[in-house]
């Protein structure tokens, strides 16, 4: 069965007890065993339910794992990968990362003495050298945050399996339908599901998505030990949402293709960072790493500096100023004093986040009506 037709239908078999052609919502925290001792599919809301349960079919299956875990939120999701380590671990993650990966990754993660090593994953020469003994995960993020670069994911298994490390891939922007790492060699697909794979802005997830047994197991333990799972609501909300995830992302990196190709003629803006575009120096990665379509998010600098860019996110109507991305609606956000506003000047600048930076999150709605309220925008400069 093709992407989209197992979007709509594993994991989503009618109820078989009515017959309704959509699963009813699960809110029991609790299950009736069959006697004493004996113990039936589902016993504690924690330990698994149907509803997630439900989620997690569809997950494994459009991201070709053996099985997937659903999680609070992504941040949850990536620490249950992290909490698998032990005191004395190494990890190897990329320096274009999430900034709440970057604060669990130093933060929290070191109180375990757990060390970490930031490195430019889009040259894996970096990552070869960044690797000892007692690295057991390497992390990265492609396309990462918030200036889509791109790491080639099956140079980076190669890397990490030949150092017995796991590669484990924060897919959240590339989306299954774009990229599916765990087929280039990745171990562990982390998707932040608040962003596409709801795709509505309303609710909050995480998921892994696994690739052997023996580490689905080695999860599915921490996940029941710790107990960020994700509630049967939003399991429900990002059931739905999955049903329709590859016309949004393939419709929305249309539109992110045609503006971020209108924007790089524009006078007013200094560079545009898009994988779609053929100077971004990951489109030959993103040619074979992506399939058809390039994504929704972009960035671009305008000459105008830090002023220009919070004028222009104040200025536009339909990209509305918020953090988060991936919905149907269009957001627009300013990295230096928004989503990066946390790292200090010298961090931004070796991040390559500049005050005139803008990030874009392209949602549905009519490519011309976006463009218009860019040009709007520039209008106001
Ligand atoms: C949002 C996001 C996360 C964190 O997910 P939450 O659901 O906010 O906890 C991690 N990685 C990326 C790339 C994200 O965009």
């Amino acid at each position: 069965m093709q992407f989209r037709t197992r979007a709509i239908h594993i994991g989503n078999e009618k109820c078989p007890e009515t017959g309704a052609i959509v699963r009813p919502i699960h809110m029991a925290s609790t299950f009736v065993q069959p006697g004493a001792g004996d113990w039936g599919e589902f016993d504690y809301s924690r330990s698994g339910n149907p509803t997630r349960k439900s989620l997690e079919t569809t997950l494994a299956s459009l991201e070709g794992g053996c099985g997937a875990l659903c999680f609070a939120s992504g941040m949850a999701a990536t620490h249950g990968v992290v909490a698998m380590l032990r005191s004395g671990d190494h990890i190897v993650a990329s320096s274009d990362i999430y900034g709440g990966t970057y604060r669990l990754l130093h933060k929290i993660t070191d109180r375990a003495g757990i060390g970490v090593t930031l490195v430019d994953t889009t040259n894996p020469n970096h990552l070869e050298a960044a690797m000892t003994e007692s690295t057991k995960l390497v992390w990265i993020e492609s396309p990462g945050n918030p200036r889509m670069t791109l790491t080639d994911i099956a140079a980076c298994a190669e890397i990490a399996h030949r150092h017995g490390a796991l590669l484990g891939v924060d897919s959240t922007f590339a989306t299954p339908v774009l990229t599916r790492p765990l087929e280039l060699g990745a171990d562990i697909v982390m998707h932040s599901a608040t962003k596409y794979l709801g795709g509505h802005s309303d609710l909050m997830g995480g998921a892994l998505v696994v690739r052997e047994p023996s580490l689905y197991d080695e999860l599915y333990f921490v996940q029941n030990a710790t107990g960020a799972i994700m509630g049967p609501m939003e399991a429900f909300l990002c059931s739905r949402g999955l049903k329709t995830l590859e016309l949004r992302v393939r419709e929305q990196s249309r539109s992110a293709q045609q503006i971020a190709e209108r924007l790089d003629f524009r006078v007013q803006v200094e560079r545009v960072l898009y994988p779609g575009l053929p100077d971004h120096p990951g489109h030959e990665i993103a040619l074979r790493q992506m399939q058809g379509g390039f994504g929704a998010m972009l960035s671009f600098e305008l000459r105008g500096g830090f002023k220009a860019a919070k004028r222009f996110v104040e200025s536009t109507q339909l990209f509305q100023l918020a953090v988060s991305l991936g919905a149907v609606e269009s957001l627009i956000e300013q990295p230096a004093s928004m989503s990066h506003a946390s790292y200090d000047a010298v961090d931004r600048a070796m991040h390559g986040i500049s005050d005139g930076m803008i990030r874009l999150s392209v949602g549905l709605e009519a490519v011309e009506d976006l463009q218009a309220d860019l040009q709007q925008a520039f209008e106001k400069l």
